[in-house]
């Protein structure tokens, strides 16, 4: 819970002597309740007041990032249970669980597909993120040679043994990239917080239940490591959905530092579908890391799908960048289209325009993510944006006609625009799916077209 003045008063040292800016303590302790001035202000605040406010204003769900810098992946933070209350801050990492009783090229191979995971959506980059690589026999040596390969292939990674030894031996060349070390139990946290605090990687902690688990992270905090991640054991959809929702609870409404951690979950069905089915439920709620064995690429590509639609912020659509994109490879004559930066529209305006197979120019206009008629409603995609959109971009040099199409949805433009413009307007179809024969009619025969 956020203190309150009266808590903060508390803690403020009474004497009223003003040398904070204001004329009491009380006064001060308001301001610190609502952030309108910091501690520091007070010279004669003690240390346990500053960690006192310092509890008080750490997020309840701790931020953990794990991997190297280049690509670190960033859990936790989050601050609602449900999407529309405002938005959720960090993708899910997804995770293919690999063991490590295969020959070095059977590894690679397997690395390369989880690195090939990567899926062009919507003009985004999403892919899998990480491989948990797991101790297959508590051969040190060849866990260490496992994960080195995998680092140096620049794999974000999970290393699972239940032997501090067996991950101390892998950590030895790769402890700068983070790696998350899985995991700290109630027979080995002790030596398992220990190799973390040495190494500064951030830890799991699997606990047989979740007040277990809450023990395990009080005693591994006091020892100062506080990148966790929890497992709390469950396994199978409803008890890992149960255990996940609970913890997300409790980090939230109670603010229960113990579980104050972002949570992972492991998939266990067997039946390909179900593994997707699963997967993406504990996207949905709650966990920050997900991890899945062989992992094939059709699973990869609906999961990291899933997980996009729920992490984007519904307060901000996907946009693109405005100008102009050339779609198949148009010349001087091809035509020249105009539609919005909202992605989706875009998109399926691109596929559309792919699928009649005339190559044309196509003009995005800043319309801050809004679809067409959203965009037309509220004067974002009018005459005078598009008209100044085109006069900003090197149409006119790319093309030896002036003509446009605007979307049929805002027919009513075409006029204005072209006494803006002083392009031929063409009033295009209102859905893009009619570009074909659009372009078969109406583009090709622009003089029939005018007199039908
Ligand atoms: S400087 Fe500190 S002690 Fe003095 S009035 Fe402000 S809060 Fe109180």
């Amino acid at each position: 819970m956020p203190l309150t003045a009266l808590d903060i008063y508390k803690v403020l040292p009474k004497t009223n002597c003003g040398e904070c800016g204001v004329p009491t303590c009380l006064a001060f302790a308001m301001q610190l309740a609502t952030k309108k001035a910091a501690i520091d202000a007070c010279p004669y605040a003690t240390d346990d007041a500053k960690a006192t406010l310092a509890g008080a204003a750490a997020p309840p769900i701790r931020l953990v990032s794990i991997g190297p810098e280049a690509q670190c992946i960033v859990m936790g933070n989050e601050t609602v249970l449900f999407r529309h209350e405002e938005t959720f801050y960090h993708p899910t990492a997804i995770a293919v669980r690999i063991r490590t009783d295969r020959s070095p090229e059977e590894l690679r191979a397997e690395f390369e597909r989880v690195l090939a995971m990567v899926y062009d959506r919507v003009g985004q980059f999403v892919r899998v993120e990480m491989v948990a690589l797991e101790d297959a026999d508590g051969d040190p040596g060849r866990f260490a040679a496992a994960a080195a390969l995998a680092d140096e292939m620049g794999l974000a990674l999970m290393l699972m043994s239940d032997a501090p030894a067996v991950l101390e031996a892998a950590l030895a060349g790769i402890s700068a990239h983070r790696p998350l070390l899985y995991a700290a139990t109630a027979d080995t946290w002790e030596a398992m917080a220990r190799l973390a605090k040495a190494s500064a990687c951030p830890l799991v902690v699997r606990g047989s239940d979740l007040g277990e688990l809450a023990d395990l992270t009080r005693r591994i905090a006091a020892i100062g490591v506080t990148d966790l991640v929890l497992d709390s054991g469950a396994r199978g959809l409803q008890a890992t959905l149960a255990d996940l929702t609970q913890i997300r609870r409790l980090a939230l409404r109670r603010q229960f530092r113990p579980l104050g951690y972002p949570a992972m979950a492991f998939v266990t069905a067997r039946d390909p579908i179900d593994q997707v089915t699963e997967g993406t439920a504990y996207l949905c709620k709650y966990a920050g890391l997900v991890v899945a064995d062989g992992l094939q690429d059709w699973q990869a590509l609906a999961m990291v799908t899933a997980r996009q639609n729920i992490y984007t912020d519904p307060q901000k659509p996907i946009q693109i960048e405005p100008g102009v994109r050339a779609v198949g490879s148009p010349d001087a004559s091809s035509p020249v289209l105009v539609t919005t930066n909202f992605s989706l529209t875009y998109f399926t305006v691109e596929a559309d325009v792919e699928a009649s197979r005339s190559p044309a120019w196509v003009l995005i206009v800043d319309t801050e993510g809004q679809s067409v008629l959203t965009a037309w409603a509220a004067d974002k995609f009018t005459a005078e944006t598009i008209a100044k959109a085109l006069a900003e971009s090197d149409l006119a040099q790319r093309v030896e006609h002036r003509r446009m199409v605007i979307p049929g949805g805002v027919a009513t433009i075409s006029g204005k625009l072209e006494e803006l413009s002083g392009w031929e307007i063409l009033v295009g179809p209102r859905e893009s799916a009619g570009m074909t024969a659009f372009m078969r009619n109406r583009w090709r025969q622009p003089e029939a077209a005018a007199t039908s």
